[in-house]
């Protein structure tokens, strides 16, 4: 297998992958696949009661908050969150620190009144913005943030002060770090970074969010529609439900998150300080605001980037290429990633620049 420094989907770990192979033509002794698990049935709801038991235990939520599979990605929550909490004569303010923000405020901006409360397009989203104004701001459904920034490579590490609920698109930021579950109104994540493959995305969110939404609104962009069906208002994506368990399980065994995190502090360390060590990489992102998943990186020469990207895929370094936006490489190091692998690109780093001079 090759080292896969993909944004997502990601590699996952080896263990987990091997696991579900064995498990895959009788899953929990039930005599058949996953797969083909009615959703109905009393087999696949233990599927779906265990994923949700280790992902309350894993993260903490506290018992006020309800989790939810749901399907169309990260992208269909930029719509379903001000369909379902924008009330009328308040706005949905938005704190700006990418791409993904700026579609999650397009989508918005679709359903009603919303604020930017802070940006930072104009140092083309290198750092997370001041967002101490937001005390200004009168009349808020919530204040929307994009808490990790799979492309620009940005992390937020506080939280606005404000008594909205603040709504974070966790999507490459789930379960990397520690969390206080309860400073957050609604948590959503598309499963292809942390929690598994494509096609399942969880919502976290508290119960009192929940069941506001107005009449007209269709039936499966009802948040309450999938509480009070337990997300089985219609056939959900069970293998997808399944994977994540077993990711789960995995996270679990390591000594959960606090663990975790501890291992991508030490992944992120050691490439930040190759990076900034290095007389011809560099990092576009302000220190305080580096990401621990997803680390960009690049020299002053667009063919240097590639032929670093090519010399690196000479050694089964795979997925290096930045984003388009961007530009330069970037290395996205999500939990199921070992050290040994950052390694071997910090390595393949020293070895280019050394052969380059
Ligand atoms: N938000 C963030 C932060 C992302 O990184 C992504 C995808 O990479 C998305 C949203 C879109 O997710 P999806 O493809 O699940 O709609």
């Amino acid at each position: 297998r090759v080292v896969n420094f993909s944004a997502g989907p990601s590699a996952m770990p080896l263990e987990v992958l091997m696991r579900a192979q064995s498990e895959l033509v009788d899953t929990n002794h039930a005599g058949m696949s996953v797969m083909e698990m009615s959703h109905r049935s009393k087999a696949f709801e233990d599927i779906l009661e265990n994923t949700k038991h280790l992902l309350k235990k894993v993260m903490n939520i506290p018992e006020n908050y309800k989790i939810l599979f749901l399907q169309g990605g990260a992208s269909l929550q930029f719509s379903m969150i001000p369909l379902n909490l924008l009330q009328k004569d308040h706005e949905a303010a938005y704190i700006i620190t990418g791409s993904w923000s700026q579609k999650a405020l397009k989508e918005a901006k679709k359903v009603g009144q919303t604020t930017v409360i802070a940006t930072s397009e104009e140092t083309q989203f290198r750092n997370i913005p001041d967002f101490s104004q937001i005390t200004q701001f009168e009349k808020l459904s919530y204040v929307h943030i994009t808490g990790n920034n799979t492309i620009e490579g940005t992390r937020f590490t506080e939280l606005p002060k404000t008594d909205a609920p603040i709504i974070n698109d966790w999507s490459s930021g789930i379960l990397s770090e520690e969390i206080n579950v309860s400073d957050y109104g609604v948590i959503y994540a598309g499963a292809q970074k942390n929690l598994g493959p494509s096609g399942v995305t969880v919502v976290i969110i508290r119960e009192d969010l929940i069941g506001h939404a107005p009449d007209h609104l269709p039936t499966m962009l009802d948040y309450k529609t999938h509480e009070k069906s337990d997300s089985l208002y219609n056939t959900p994506p069970t293998f997808g439900i399944y994977m994540i368990g077993l990711m789960l399980e995995w996270i679990d065994s390591l000594g959960g998150v606090k663990e975790i995190e501890k291992r991508n502090r030490e992944k992120a360390s050691l490439l930040y300080e190759t990076i900034d060590q290095s007389n011809l990489f560099y990092s576009p992102v302000k220190k305080e605001d580096r990401s621990l998943m997803n680390i960009p990186f690049k020299t002053d020469s667009e063919e240097t980037d590639k032929a670093f990207i090519e010399f690196a895929a000479s050694k089964q370094l795979v997925e290096l290429k930045g984003h388009r936006s961007v530009g330069g490489m970037r290395a996205s190091m999500y939990n199921a990633m070992p050290i040994e692998h950052v390694e071997r690109l910090c390595d393949a780093m020293r070895e280019f620049e050394a052969k380059i001079k």
